[in-house]
């Protein structure tokens, strides 16, 4: 290919659309452009990197025994009905793209594909001698992310590759998962990338193992905490660690228990009452209280108690809430801090003034929430669904009377603490749990807390979190039975029972993972891809463009690397030999061939664009010196 017909447009300043190195540079170097928030152009350049990154996930899916399929990204209500994720996916901060047709039949545009492919799997899958089976399509998704950015990596369309397993038996599962985490590796490593895997948060599903692969940047959005000794790797969301020892409260309990009463004026953060009277953090409980939403309109006021010097971990609780009432309520659509402005748009009839935010303590009374009144309905049911067949979302909101008590073990563990006084401007201190009565009996005693850089290893306390950033290129995932269950997706085993198929999923971020390749090959000057997808592995760049033996050696060089299966550009513009140079450097062509003043006397110069390294050669030895240099090259990473 020729850079002149290339319709390359390099841009000289920084985009203010791009915040992080890899978008501005892609923007830049004439990869992308944006068409629309989370939309974006993948320009020629870009595809081919595409196209690359897509061949080697192509090779490993195959080499692993997946077949590749294509499901349509136009998909109906109705199996997203029966599974039961129609609504999560739609109502409230669901990402699903939906539109009704000329029928008014309702349709989403595949995020993801768990409903089409397990249909399929009902009609086709029989029986276990046909089993197991892995099917796998790259196509693009579609999302509508709440914060699309950072260009391709949180984008609305984007390119997955994204694979679904099929199995008799748990162990048939465990098998095809570690394939696939193999395949992973391999995947990453030829692309040119230093990835770890960690333990991931399977959602509600409960059980189920899950694992992500991190691409590890520090404009990475997720934060993994990892042991030096390499034995523990987590994603936050998921990670567990023993807390720190909780500083013993001087005096213990007071007041039997029940504590005493101090006054604590406008002293309703942390910080505040730990200035004002030398508290230590982990002598105290804090209690959040926050609202849980649910798809038949169950508003849930939940109550979270928590050591004072602890965060909390919002999956984790997201989880525990699901876990309790999901079955019964459907999906959970969102849990929030209660707040004003929810009461008024929901309409729930509850006096926020009542509570006295900033002081609550474990053992607040449930009549603070008011009575189960004011329905004069009294035929109708707790909660009502208004909607129609597809429609999602549109229930009554209904508030519970009632708080779910969850209580993290560092509050649960602590003998005497100081708590909130359940009135303005009041704590107790010397509190134990015992003290507090029955009130405060928690529902259930659950981690929930968010492990920390520092903290110590469960595998092993004489090992400390260490935090990192990635970026999430992949997800694989024991799905077990939900899916099949939910659509029916049954055969038969080697006994004639009939039961549910078993079931793994295995995604990749085709165009997240391009862009995440740029995050970490970069410099001052442009983008350094790694040879196995960059979109030209050389570029032969003819210095002055009016020197007709440069465009003739450079000419002659440029068609024997092209006929030796080398993917080559030319740059042959008639720009100054610096334009090229720095254009050259942004689009991050792995190896430069300079055909200068040099080739009066058949001499060429070799730059490796990463390291800079330059060797100046003879023109007739240039085939010999590249061809092992590149074919290392697309093998990827060799570490
Ligand atoms: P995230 O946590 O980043 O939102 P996810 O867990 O929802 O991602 P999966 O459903 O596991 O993502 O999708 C499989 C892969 O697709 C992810 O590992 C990621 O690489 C990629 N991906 C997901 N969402 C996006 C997006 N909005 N833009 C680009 N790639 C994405
Ligand atoms: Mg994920």
């Amino acid at each position: 290919m020729r850079v002149s017909r290339l319709m390359l447009v390099t841009l000289r300043d920084d985009p203010a659309e791009a915040e992080i190195p890899s978008h501005r540079l892609l923007l830049r170097a004439g990869y992308i452009r944006r068409v629309a928030s989370g939309v974006y152009a993948y320009l020629p350049l870009l595809w081919r990197v595409l196209q690359k990154v897509s061949r080697i996930v192509r090779e490993e899916m195959d080499g692993a025994g997946a077949l590749e399929t294509l499901l349509p990204q136009l998909q109906p209500a109705e199996l997203w009905q029966r599974s039961g994720r129609w609504s999560g996916y739609t109502a409230g901060e669901g990402i699903m793209f939906h539109l009704s047709d000329r029928q008014g039949r309702e349709l989403g545009l595949g995020p993801t594909h768990e409903e089409v492919i397990t249909a399929l799997a009902a009609d086709l899958l029989r029986s276990y001698r046909q089993l197991p089976v892995n099917l796998y399509q790259i196509q693009s998704k579609f999302r509508d992310e709440i914060r699309p950015r950072f260009g391709l990596m949180r984008g609305r369309e984007f390119i997955m590759k994204d694979a679904y397993s099929f199995h008799a038996d748990e162990a048939s599962l465990k098998e095809t998962y570690a394939a696939m985490d193999q395949a992973y590796r391999r995947i990453f490593s030829r692309c040119g990338l230093r990835a770890v895997a960690v333990d991931a948060d399977s959602g509600a599903i409960g059980g189920s193992a899950s694992q992500e692969f991190m691409v590890t940047a520090e404009a990475g959005e997720d934060l993994i905490l990892t042991s030096a000794d390499g034995r523990y790797a987590a994603n936050q969301e998921r990670a567990v660690s023993l807390p720190n020892e909780p500083i013993a409260l001087p005096g213990g309990a007071r007041c039997g228990g029940a504590g005493e009463v101090v006054a604590t004026p406008g002293q309703s953060s942390i910080e505040d009452l730990a200035a004002a009277h030398g508290f230590a953090p982990s002598q105290l409980v804090k209690v959040l209280l926050l609202l849980a939403r649910f798809e038949d309109g169950l508003r849930q006021p939940v109550l979270v108690s928590l050591r004072g010097d602890q965060t909390l971990n919002d999956v984790k609780l997201a989880n525990a809430v699901t876990a309790r009432l999901g079955a019964e309520h459907g999906a959970l659509l969102g849990i929030d801090p209660l707040n004003a402005e929810q009461i008024r748009q929901e309409r729930l009839d509850l006096d926020l003034s009542t509570l006295p935010l900033g002081f609550l303590g474990p053992d607040l009374d449930d009549r603070l929430l008011g009575a189960e009144s004011r329905r004069t309905d009294a035929t109708s049911p707790d909660l009502r669904r208004s909607a129609g067949p597809g429609q999602a979302g549109v229930a009554t909101a209904t508030l519970k009377r009632s708080f779910l008590r969850l209580v993290d073990p560092t509050a649960a563990d602590l003998d005497a603490f100081i708590c909130g006084g359940n009135g303005v401007d009041q704590h107790r201190v010397g509190v134990t749990w015992a003290g507090l009565g029955p009130t405060a009996a928690a529902d259930q005693v659950l981690d929930l807390r968010s492990a920390q850089p520092g903290d110590r290893c469960l595998h092993d306390p004489g090992q400390r979190l260490e935090a990192s950033r990635g970026i999430e290129v992949g997800h694989i995932f024991q799905l077990g039975r939900k899916y099949s269950q939910a659509l029916e997706a049954r055969f038969t085993n080697e006994s004639g029972v009939d039961e549910a198929l078993w079931m793994g999923c295995y995604g990749i971020g085709v165009s997240r993972l391009a862009q995440a390749a740029v995050e970490q090959h970069h410099d001052g000057n442009g983008i350094c891809w790694p040879v196995s997808i960059a979109p030209f592995e050389l570029i032969v760049v003819i210095a002055n463009a009016q020197d007709s033996e440069q465009v003739t050696l450079a000419e002659q060089l440029y068609s024997m690397l092209q006929a030796a299966g080398i993917d080559v550009l030319l740059d042959d513009r008639s720009e100054r030999a610096g334009v090229k140079f720095k254009d050259a450097d942004l689009i991050g062509i792995p190896w430069r061939l300079v055909v200068g003043r040099g080739a009066a006397t058949g001499e060429v110069e070799l730059v490796e664009r990463a390291s800079r390294d330059t060797r100046v050669l003879a023109a007739s030895d240039v085939l010999t010196t590249v061809q092992p240099l590149l074919a290392a090259g697309r093998l990827g990473l060799t570490n």
